[in-house]
């Protein structure tokens, strides 16, 4: 991932204009190729994992589309460390599943998977964050590299299977003679003994460490998301692919802000008389704030949307939802006297009657009027 990247249609061999029946052949062929279970050249695993990227971008119409338009720049913010799936979108091994029948999480003693739960804020999950996990987990052990011997004593070539890691038994019987071959049961298939067991991991080969790691969290992650992070599980010993680390995301809630699809929601005051005027008022958005403009005639509950300034699109920058602005017009609870005397003069000329000057008792510094009151005889 560090070196530059391939071009994902050059990546399974298939034309611009290739139907996803196409995709999906070219892509079965690839992966079959460098399988790691199948294929033992060293750079097996990587070509796998780009096959399944590959795969994963143009069989999507959205980011196929995208990885058109921007090439791998589309994806920036994405592609950081290791994120290769996300749950319920075709992670790695739900392709494989499909087409191995299942038989691939079981086909090698594959290290643990771990899960992992972290709690971000509703502005990181907006626009991404990077995050330290501290991690417990089994590793290779650091002194032998997972080969199970001593530093300086000699791995060998086991002397029951002559490093085959299967042993073969003639059976004579009544019937005739009977092969039967079975895992060497004095290297347990390794094919390889070791003289001296590693003193640090006692020849296991790995060893439980604390590990730090960072994983980007992407633009966009929705609460209750679950990010894989391929090959981050624990080890599985030498020889073993190391299993894969769940990240579960949790996102907490906003003073200002809550979310729908990726709009985002907020409520804002407006005055009365702005909203009987009409003017500007300034509210936050996701980026730091903005002026909207309040039509003369607002009601209470209208909304005001600004274009773009929602939550990205996971996995597509440059997209993103809108802002949605929820007016509630507010009635001023204190006056001073010449604003009352400039409402009163405003009521008159609405013609809402005055009843009495300063009521005084409890109903409000305007009085009360008449036709606001008529019928209503049983307000007190
Ligand atoms: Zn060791
Ligand atoms: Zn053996």
């Amino acid at each position: 991932m560090t070196t530059s990247k391939r071009d994902y249609y050059d990546v399974l061999g298939v034309a611009r204009d290739a139907t996803p029946e196409d995709f999906k052949k070219a892509f079965r062929k690839q992966a079959l190729k460098f399988h790691p279970d199948r294929n033992k050249e060293a750079d097996a695993s990587d070509r796998f994992k780009e096959v399944n990227e590959a795969y994963q971008v143009l069989s999507d119409p959205q980011r196929k589309a995208q990885y058109d338009q921007f090439g791998h720049a589309g994806f920036n913010g994405q592609s950081g460390r290791g994120f290769e799936g996300f749950e319920g979108f075709g992670g790695f091994g739900d392709i494989f599943d499909s087409f191995f029948g299942g038989s691939t999480r079981q086909a090698s003693s594959r290290g643990a998977d771990l899960e992992f739960q972290i709690n971000i804020s509703f502005r990181d999950a907006a626009f991404g964050v990077p995050r330290e996990l501290e991690l417990n987990r089994m590793e290779r052990c650091g002194r032998c590299d997972g080969n199970r011997a001593e530093p300086g004593t000699d791995v060998v070539e086991c002397s029951t299977c002559h490093g085959e890691g299967k042993v073969r038994r003639t059976q004579r019987t009544f019937f005739g003679q009977f092969q039967q071959v079975t895992a060497c049961p004095t290297c347990q298939g390794e094919g390889q003994t070791v003289k001296t067991a590693c003193k640090q991991c006692s020849g296991h080969g790995t060893e439980r460490n604390s590990r730090k790691i960072e994983v980007k969290i992407p633009a966009g992650v929705e609460h209750g998301t679950k990010l894989i992070v391929h090959g981050e599980g624990e080890s599985g010993g030498a020889g073993n692919r190391n299993g894969d680390l769940y990240v579960h995301i949790g996102v907490e809630r906003d003073k200002v802000f809550s979310r729908r699809g990726n709009d985002v929601l907020m409520t804002a005051e407006v005055n009365m008389v702005m909203a009987a005027l009409g003017g500007i008022i300034n509210v936050e958005t996701l980026d730091g704030s903005t002026d909207i403009e309040i039509k003369p005639g607002t009601q209470s509950g209208a909304t005001i949307r600004i274009k773009e300034a929602g939550i990205p699109h996971m996995g597509s920058s440059n997209r993103r939802g809108d802002q949605l602005v929820e007016l509630n017009v507010v009635t001023p609870r204190k006056l001073d006297d010449r604003q009352k005397e400039l409402l009163h003069d405003l009521a008159e000329s609405f013609g809402l009657e005055r009843i009495s000057e300063n009521s005084g008792s409890g109903h409000g510094l305007f009085g009360r009027f008449k036709d606001v009151l008529r019928g209503d005889d049983d307000q007190s």
